[in-house]
Formats: C-alpha cells, sequence, structure tokens
C-alpha cells in the first residue's frame, strides 16, 4: 500500500532515511521528510507538477524532518502550491519551520489528533495520531490511516507497540502495521529490536508485519526468517 523512499535509521544513510508515498497523478501524500528526503524525491520525479501535496509527520528528530524545509520552499516556489502538514503539536513544528527560514505563509497546518483528507485523486484518507514511546526529549507519534477503506497503522519511531494495536491487528481492524525495527538490543533502546518484535507478534501475525527504518546491525534474511516482512525501496 505505501512506496518507500528510504527504510535505513538515521545513521544507515546506505538504505536512506525512511519516509513512504502514496501517489496518484497530482496528488501526493508523503509520510516524514528526513534529510535524505528532498534529493530522493527530485530523483525519482515525484514532486514534478503535483498540485496537491500532503505531509505526515511523525517526529521532528533530524531523519524525519531534516529536508521539511526544502519541500516546502519547493512546493511554495516552483510548483505554487502551499503543502499541508499534519501534525499534533502545532507550536513544535511552527518554531522549527521559523527559524530556518520558512514562514507560514508557506504551507497549512493540521494539528488535529484525528485529521480527514477527501483528495479528488487519493481519495479518503483518515489520519489518527497516537503518541508513541520513542525518547524523553520531544513527542512521538504513530498514527493508523485509513484510505478507501483500507487500515494500516505506521509506528514513526518507537520501542513499543500499544496494545489497542495489537488488539487491531488480531481482530483484523488493521490489515497492516509498519513497524520501526532494529538490530540493536539494549536497555533503554529507543527503537523496537527485532527480538522484542518476536516477542509482542504471534507467528500467524507476522506476515501482516513490515520493518522499516533498520540500523546497520539488522539483516533483511533474519527478519523474513522470523516470518515478518521488509519494505524494499522504491526506484520508480
Ligand atoms: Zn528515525
Ligand atoms: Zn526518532
Amino acid at each position: 500500500m505505501l512506496s518507500f523512499i528510504g527504510i535505513g535509521s538515521a545513521f544507515n544513510t546506505e538504505k536512506l532515511n525512511t519516509s513512504a508515498f502514496i501517489k496518484n497523478d497530482n496528488s501526493l501524500l508523503l509520510i516524514d521528510c528526513g534529510g535524505t528526503v528532498f534529493h530522493k524525491l527530485q530523483k525519482l520525479n515525484l514532486v514534478d507538477g503535483i498540485e496537491n501535496l500532503y505531509i505526515i509527520l511523525t517526529h521532528t528528530h533530524p531523519d524525519h524532518i531534516g529536508s521539511l524545509g526544502e519541500v516546502i520552499f519547493y512546493s511554495y516556489y516552483i510548483l505554487k502550491h502551499k503543502p499541508t502538514i499534519f501534525f499534533p503539536k502545532k507550536e513544535l513544528i511552527e518554531g522549527f519551520l521559523i527559524s530556518i527560514g520558512v514562514s507560514a505563509e508557506m504551507y497549512k497546518i493540521n494539528s488535529f489528533e484525528e485529521a480527514e483528507v477527501n483528495d479528488e485523486k487519493l481519495g479518503e484518507l483518515d489520519i489518527e495520531f497516537m503518541p508513541v514511546s520513542h525518547v524523553q526529549t520531544i513527542p512521538a507519534y504513530g498514527f493508523i490511516i485509513r484510505l478507501n477503506g483500507k487500515v494500516f497503522y505506521y509506528s514513526g519511531d518507537s520501542n513499543d507497540i500499544s496494545k489497542t494495536i495489537l488488539e487491531k491487528l488480531k481482530n483484523g481492524e488493521i490489515s497492516v502495521i509498519y513497524q520501526d525495527t532494529c538490530g540493536l538490543d539494549y536497555e533503554g533502546n529507543s527503537h523496537l529490536s527485532l527480538r522484542r518484535l518476536c516477542e509482542i507478534i504471534p507467528q500467524e501475525f507476522r506476515n501482516k508485519v513490515y520493518c522499516m527504518h533498520l540500523d546497520e546491525h539488522i539483516k533483511e534474511k533474519e527478519i523474513q526468517n522470523n516470518g515478518f516482512n521488509v519494505v524494499k525501496i522504491y526506484e520508480g
């Protein structure tokens, strides 16, 4: 359902910053916008001719918002379009954008925890944010997306999967989970180790879980051997 521009963790730049999108004709929904994202969007011609741009942000770490400024500038000056940003903490993102010279008239912001979009090309979209456990310093969110009858969960960066989400996966309300997964495994980890993921997800539901935000310490084979999927980088 989602295509990925990058699938790596912050330091795993080989796999590029984790970011996903849904595109149909001149409408583009982008999830996160880390430092490597704008370059890849340009390279893949994903922003050419876009008339409706929506950007969902999970949190404000650089590997998730590092090139947000460029994307907004490009949209405002080249595409002559104000993108809509979805993020529950309005002041946080506004403050960041002011500090990098992006003024308020260049974008729109929707900070409702539950937001609806009705886009001519993408269809009916409902985004429901939920706080996730990641770091102490900034808030981080996962969200459920309902798009044209399909429902999935995107974890953002998180070291856990909530009971609510697990329940919804088990009863079929959510059909796919995209989950931050890493190889490193230690007390106080801000990401979810594959070992923990195996503890949390029973074997019969693992084919509905797609691992993303991979660090250098995890092998795709290892993920697949445990019954999970690995997201693939979109190459156009
Ligand atoms: Zn990250
Ligand atoms: Zn993070």
